[in-house]
């Protein structure tokens, strides 16, 4: 590459800015608050594992090896960055003794990913994902729990308990929008394989007892929890580990693969398969790269906190009176000074952009009597104070 070019972001790859934040912002508190309604308690695990522990949970599947970022580093260690939460999750379960603790295990986790898969909307190289887990118990009960979770944050009462305060701002439509959206469990075949599907053997006609029993009881705890979804008997996810039940979940209307917010089930093999004493266990991941999207194209409009409160403008070469009025503003609110060489009209606007509620305006003639000339920005009035007045008023 030519010096003179400009590095760019690795493909695949994306920046979040301030700008977008709101909403990531929003749909992880979102799913922080259903998750400890649920119980379940945050943890966070390494991104880089090694890549023996992500080759055992999903041996037999071809495309998780060519979507696998495995490289070896400067100890001859062969490493990947995770491409999923679970198997370090389950990992940590027992290297750092969850599994002597109560159980079940109710951990979330919300992080990166990263997959080698061809970038497109919706579609990315590293991504987000929520990702939540219930290690070392059978009971059929839980899988309905995790469900019900996943329902619960992906058209989230809590979600919608956080926007509702804010109803009144929203624009007419997000207002309805507002209300329950509810959530589709669905196939996600392509059409394609639409006319084989009928003729095969249903899943749900060859469960051995247990299975049946679970089963059962998995359908009558969705059933009471209102949670709507369609059987879906070919439902087969991307991983080997999974055992009995299995789901996806979609936005209403929605049932492409690239559609799906997220997906999961019951693991039961997979504690094993990573050299650990069997545990039984259930967990589903989802995508906050598109429940982002979601929300953004469902226009949403989440409230954007201004970038500053106080803005301190110095009105020639003031720079280090400004500094000092800022650090006696920032024990109050947030501050920011605007150092740049432009004219007074110009600061006043690019304060008003950046959303702040007042102006601390420095003069040479106010900064030498220590004073300075404070602005409410929303309604014009100004008033002259000295520095040591200013955290008063502006908390
Ligand atoms: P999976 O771990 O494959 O079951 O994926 C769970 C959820 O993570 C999906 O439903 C998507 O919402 C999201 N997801 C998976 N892969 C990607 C990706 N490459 N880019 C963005 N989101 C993804």
């Amino acid at each position: 590459m030519p010096r003179s070019e400009p590095i760019k972001a690795v493909r695949g790859v994306r920046d979040i800015l301030p700008a977008e934040l709101p909403v990531w912002q929003a749909a992880e508190q979102g799913a922080t608050a259903v998750a400890r309604r649920f119980g379940f308690q945050e943890i966070v695990t390494p991104i880089l594992e090694h890549a023996e522990l992500i080759e055992r949970a999903g041996e037999d599947t071809d495309a998780f090896a060519k979507e696998l970022y495995r490289f070896v580093d400067r100890g001859d260690r062969a490493l990947a960055l995770r491409p999923e939460a679970t198997a370090g999750v389950v990992r940590a379960y027992f290297e750092r003794g969850l599994n002597q603790g109560p159980q079940p295990s109710r951990v979330y986790l919300i992080g990166p990913m990263f997959r080698y898969d061809r970038p497109q909307k919706g579609r990315y190289r590293q991504f987000f994902q929520l990702d939540v887990e219930a290690i070392g118990s059978a009971a059929g009960a839980l899988d309905a729990e995790v469900i019900e979770l996943a329902r619960d944050w992906a058209y989230l009462e809590r979600l919608q308990a956080y926007y509702r305060p804010l109803k009144e701002r929203l624009s007419p439509d997000s207002q309805q929008r507002l209300e329950r959206n509810p959530l589709r469990l669905l196939d996600s075949k392509t059409e394609q394989d639409a006319p084989f599907k009928s003729g095969a053997p249903k899943i749900i006609d060859h469960l051995c007892d247990e299975c049946a029993v679970h089963w059962a009881l998995v359908r009558r705890l969705l059933d009471a929890a209102e949670v709507e979804y369609v059987l879906n008997p070919y439902l087969v996810r991307g991983l080997d580990y999974y055992t009995r039940t299995v789901f996806e979940f979609f936005p209403s209307g929605a049932s492409g693969q690239q559609d799906a917010l997220g997906g999961g089930g019951r693991y039961d093999g997979l504690a094993e398969a990573e050299g650990w004493p069997p545990t039984p266990a259930v967990g589903f991941a989802s995508g906050l790269d598109r429940v982002t999207e979601l929300m953004a194209a469902s226009g949403v409009d989440v409230i954007t906190r201004p970038a500053a409160d106080v803005v301190v403008v110095p009105d020639g070469d003031l720079a280090l009176e400004a500094a000092e009025v800022a650090r006696i503003c920032r024990a109050v609110r947030p501050t920011a000074v605007d150092y740049e060489s432009k004219s007074l009209a110009a600061k006043m606007r690019a304060a008003n952009k950046l959303g702040a509620k007042w102006v601390v305006l420095l003069t040479p003639d106010s900064s030498a009597r220590r004073s300075a000339q404070l602005r409410d920005m929303s309604s014009g009035e100004q008033e002259e104070m000295d520095w040591v007045e200013l955290p008063t008023r502006l908390a």
